[in-house]
């Protein structure tokens, strides 16, 4: 059988380096035709060289010297979503700006291994119905996601007594709410676990991601959100678990690397061997522990899962805020603390906005973008 053919969104971030590593372990059964990123051209030109793409996007070129035949624009996400030669898009996009590309593939009936949380947080009903109703297939590239996609393991929704999704806890876990407060950048940009973005290493450190996560569980899964619970594990080694009816718990573990789940989102319901992966060492972990979150210092969790019960145009303007407030962290134009101020105001004002369609969405994502730049002053 010829390799499938795989578009990758965001092939010059974290998870998109660690898809193309898979991706070249797994050459006979998978080959990258299309590769898009932002703005870095340089990381994507040496992709290029490397994995020879049928098709190159560039969302923002940082010059004019682009080669003539690569796509431009935001045009380019969705161009290379939807090729005929594509069967699987992996959207590794960071925020908002992914939702156009994955409800295009769905709509396409192509399988979305999907890491771009935020869309199915903005947009988890027009998403999930959007898949349903045109064949394509949802599958997820967050660890604790796809945990809890390989402990179901097709088991339905009045099966599970509670979902239970794991949290590093972040940098600040052990830190005392004073500290918090004042942390800086670079402290939050020290994740204990995982090297990721900095964008989704901040939203660690808050516990938005956390709340992100729990949208997404609730959407990917259809389990209420009085049955999905979070609790921190600091060893980052049990993605997460499922509880079931009869009281039996199924947790999936494994080494801290993405390139296990960006796989099994690939060969799902399948398992493909992977020598990339070491032996898992028990002995070598000698405990995992767990741990209750500090709701108290780590508000926004709650804040988020508020929002996402909320439902409408509330957890909408709980991303987009996020988004926002994360950015003008990063450069400096807000404190720590600032972040959760600035999404728990937006919240309070724009989160009974509209959110029944998809134009409703994102005159609600714009909202709260407008609303957090200003409170900011920027
Ligand atoms: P990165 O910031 O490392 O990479 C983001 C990628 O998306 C880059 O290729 C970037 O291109 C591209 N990109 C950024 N903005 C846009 C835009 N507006 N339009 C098109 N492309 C864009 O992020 P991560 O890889 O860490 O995260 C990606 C997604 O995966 C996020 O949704 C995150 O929450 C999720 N995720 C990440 C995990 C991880 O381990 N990193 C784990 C679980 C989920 P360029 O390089 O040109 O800027
Ligand atoms: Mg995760």
């Amino acid at each position: 059988t010829p390799p499938v053919g795989v578009a990758l969104l965001g092939a010059t971030g974290s998870v998109g380096t660690s898809a193309l590593r898979v991706l070249e372990r797994h050459r006979e059964r998978f080959v990258p035709v299309a590769l898009t990123a932002h703005s870095n051209q340089d990381a994507l030109q040496e992709q290029v060289a490397q994995f020879s793409p049928a098709y190159v996007g560039l969302v923002a070129p940082p010059t004019d010297e682009l080669p003539e035949d690569w796509g431009k624009g935001r045009s380019c996400l969705v161009e290379a979503a939807t090729r005929p030669d594509v069967q699987i898009v992996i959207n590794a996009v960071v925020g908002a700006a992914g939702l156009e590309a994955t409800l295009a593939a769905l709509t396409a009936g192509k399988r979305v291994a999907l890491a771009n949380k935020e869309t199915l947080v903005m947009a988890g009903q027009i998403v999930t119905d959007t898949a349903r109703r045109h064949g394509g297939a949802l599958v997820p590239v967050d660890s604790e996601h796809s945990a809890i996609l390989q402990c179901l393991a097709g088991r339905e929704p009045s099966d599970v007594r509670r979902l239970i999704i794991t949290a590093s806890g972040g940098p600040f876990r052990t830190w005392n709410s004073e500290r918090i407060a004042q942390a800086t950048v670079s402290d939050a940009l020290r994740h204990p676990t995982w090297q990721m973005g900095s964008k989704i290493t901040i939203d660690s450190a808050t516990l938005a991601n956390k709340a992100l996560e729990v949208i997404e569980a609730h959407h990917l899964f259809g389990i209420p959100y009085d049955r999905i619970d979070v609790v921190v594990h600091p060893q980052s080694i049990v993605h997460s678990l499922v509880e079931f009816v009869d009281g039996s718990v199924l947790a999936q573990m494994g080494v801290p690397s993405m390139e296990l789940p960006i796989l099994y989102a690939l060969t799902w319901p399948e398992r493909l061997p992977d020598a990339g992966v070491p032996p898992f060492d028990l002995v070598g972990l000698g405990s995992l522990t767990f741990e209750a979150v500090r709701h108290d210092d780590f508000p926004m969790l709650a804040l988020g899962i508020a929002a996402g019960r909320q439902g409408g145009a509330a957890p909408a303007v709980f991303n987009a805020a996020n988004e926002v407030a994360v950015a003008h962290f990063l450069d400096g134009r807000l404190p720590f603390a600032g972040i959760v101020q600035c999404v728990s105001a937006a919240v309070d004002a724009l989160g009974t906005m509209p959110g029944d369609t998809l134009d409703a969405l994102l005159a609600a994502d714009a909202a709260a973008r407008d609303y957090v730049n200003a409170k900011v002053g920027s």
